[in-house]
């Protein structure tokens, strides 16, 4: 919200009571920041400034629902690795080579995404491992 600072001999909204509404008035009087006196435009009194009762235009914020089904889905892998890989005890896990072999539900450490279960083995030799940020699909061999 950018509100204009009224300044001396600026237009301003305040309520006058002889035109009995908000009216735009010049500002006649301030005190610091503070507008004090006010000329009404409309039937030309000065008078005391009075705010207008401002509705303050209530936005609705709620119906504006976020949308990041992306940073979701990567969360939920998140949850899903500290309760399924960040459990299990990491001095099994192998390290991560291209020729490494790997099976369903291997730990395995790599030396990028750090430690990931192999959640999926795809024919002929990759595997899906889930990492703390996500799955990713990594080349591997395959253990049978
Ligand atoms: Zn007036």
């Amino acid at each position: 919200m950018s509100q204009k600072m009224p300044t001396t001999g600026g237009p301003i909204e305040s309520n006058c009571s002889r035109c009995e509404g908000v009216t735009n008035h010049i500002v006649v009087a301030m005190v610091g920041e503070k507008v004090v006196r006010v000329e009404c435009n409309c039937c030309g009194t000065t008078h005391a400034f009075r705010a207008p009762k401002q509705p303050k235009a209530t936005t609705p914020r709620k119906a504006a629902a976020p949308r990041k089904t992306a940073a979701k889905k990567a969360a939920k892998d998140e949850v899903a690795w500290q309760q399924e890989v960040a459990v299990l005890d990491p001095g099994k896990a192998v390290v991560y080579a291209m020729d490494a072999v790997l099976g369903k539900g291997q730990l395995v450490s790599h030396p990028t995404f750090g430690l990931g279960l192999v959640t999926e083995i795809i024919v002929p030799n990759k595997a899906q491992i889930l990492f703390e940020s996500g799955r990713k699909l990594l080349r591997c061999a395959l253990s049978s």
